[in-house]
């Protein structure tokens, strides 16, 4: 097919006239195999503010959806764009009438149709056709072209990575610009919320941010704010030692009434003032007979963990294991074990109030670090059982609490405007889709790294969007949380603890 534009008029097809939708989008066809075409299409979206595309990857279906005059050989070689008129354009075209769409790119599309650039333009656009088949063999994409099943067998490892790496490149100005604009909400939420309080439900719901020294490396770098619940009396997670004095603090001023203080899971930064808390208001303790033994003696952190969050000391009696209720000041609360964060994770669910006080049960619909001890498996059975709950408020252990409720007021950073049940199904989406990869990938016997790569594909915009900020959790936890423990996190084997990832590293097992 030449690379001049196909004009597609009414008296060239006879038999359809064309439609004029003028609000419709440019419908914009891409090879979702190739990477090169991948990168463009992140680098529209971005340009494109208002939606006057629509990205569309290349298939049988969605050519003959899209224009009958469409060709699956001649759409994988170079770019198609059908125009809100229907037109049809072809190559340099397609792309200069693109960049004639965005401000900041307008003059190049006015250039593009003029001689010389126009020429010019056809000249380089052709060049990098051709050679995108020498980049794009390892996915089946352009090379559907040729024999797929020749060039299946004939792919290495070798020609993924080097795709990979390709998308990563042309997408790294995306990836700085995006860790740079998150590291800027982070600091601006962290100042907000500093040694801050929310008073929620006249009184009943209060969040204490708390804050500490070396725990605030945390909410700048990776934006998870520490916190504590008191909810109608009850006292859960009150932060580790390092963060007793901002306890403290929020208590002198508040003097609340507390009547029993909970721990919803064993981690660090949850734990560490469980026995001085409830000393101090003298009321008392309630764990779960797992997060107890955790507790006796608590593990030795790794270093960088105790050194930021603090080792939190172990448990004291006397304490009493929860049940299934939790009496609080009008009434009580569910205790519903959610384990998958960790083995002896609960949350404590309200059904009066439909309000669930989730600890890191939930994490966000988008969670790609985990820590060694999460078990992906597990946790998507306890999010499948959160669903069955009504839940109208969901309060997260990090900050967040998600609701539609007009009587929760908008706090900018903190309260998410979404349904809670919609949060919970979009990460059971995320998780299960995950899930399949993943055991895709094992069954193909692709290493690890190759599966975890496949987890992030550079086309879905959270992957580059978030690919700083991950990596940078992962150079500082020293490997504890990444995005390669959310693969190994699908994998675990529940009678042996795993070792952790550097271990297997060095052992060289699997
Ligand atoms: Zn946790």
């Amino acid at each position: 097919m030449s690379q001049t534009a196909v004009w597609r008029d009414s008296t060239a097809v006879t038999t359809q006239p064309p439609v004029h939708e003028p609000s419709s989008p440019y419908r914009v066809l891409y090879d979702g195999q190739c990477e090169v075409c991948q990168a463009c299409v992140s680098w529209l979206k971005i340009l494109d503010r208002d939606s006057k595309t629509l990205s569309l990857p290349i298939s049988a279906e969605t050519l003959t959806s899209t224009d009958e005059c469409l060709q699956i050989d001649a759409c994988l070689r170079q770019l198609h764009v059908v125009t809100p008129n229907g037109e049809i354009l072809v190559g340099w075209d397609a792309v200069a009438a693109l960049a004639l769409l965005f401000p900041s790119t307008w003059l190049i599309g006015w250039l593009g149709q003029r001689f010389p650039f126009r020429n010019l333009g056809r000249a380089i656009y052709g060049y990098v056709a051709a050679n995108r088949y020498a980049l794009s063999k390892c996915r089946g994409g352009a090379c559907r072209v040729a024999q797929p099943e020749t060039v299946r067998r004939q792919a290495r490892l070798g020609a993924f990575w080097s795709c990979y790496s390709l998308g990563f490149l042309v997408r790294l100005p995306l990836i700085l610009w995006a860790g740079v604009s998150t590291a800027f909400q982070r600091i601006h939420l962290f100042f907000r919320t500093y040694h801050r309080r929310l008073d929620l439900l006249n009184g009943k719901l209060t969040i204490l941010f708390l804050n500490g020294t070396l725990p605030n490396a945390v909410p700048l770098l990776f934006g998870e704010l520490f916190t504590t619940a008191l909810y109608d009396g009850i006292a859960v997670d009150p932060g580790s030692p390092k963060m007793r004095r901002s306890l403290a603090q929020h208590l002198q001023r508040l003097q609340p009434n507390i009547t029993k203080v909970v721990a919803t899971h064993a981690h660090e930064e949850h734990v560490g003032n469980l026995n001085w808390l409830a000393n101090r208001a003298g009321v008392p303790l309630f764990v779960s007979e797992m997060t107890a033994q955790f507790l006796t003696p608590f593990k030795k952190l790794p270093w960088v963990r105790a050194l930021i969050i603090g080792q939190p000391p172990n448990l004291q009696p006397p304490y009493q294991l929860l049940g299934h209720t939790l009496d609080t000041q009008s009434a009580h609360l569910q205790i519903i074990p959610t384990p998958g964060h960790c083995d002896d994770h609960i949350v404590l669910y309200d059904p009066a109030e439909k309000l669930l006080i989730a600890g890191d049960a939930f994490m966000g619909s988008y969670f790609a670090t985990p820590n060694p001890d999460v078990d992906s498996q597990r946790w998507l059975v306890s999010l499948e059982r959160l669903m069955e709950l009504d839940i109208e408020i969901m309060v997260e252990g990090h900050g967040h609490i998600h609701t539609l409720r007009p009587d929760i007021p908008d706090v900018p950073g903190v309260v998410i405007r979404e349904d809670p049940k919609k949060a919970v199904a979009q990460k059971l989406d995320y998780m299960r889709w995950l899930r399949e990869q993943i055991e895709t990938g094992f069954k193909e016997n692709l290493p690890v790294r190759v599966i975890e790569a496949s987890c992030f594909p550079w086309g879905n915009r959270t992957s580059w969007e978030s690919c700083a900020t991950d990596e940078c959790i992962r150079l500082l936890s020293l490997g504890h949380f990444s995005r390669t423990e959310l693969v190994r996190s699908f994998a675990r084997n529940n009678t042996d603890a795993l070792p952790t990832i550097y271990e297997v590293r060095i052992s060289g097992g699997e």
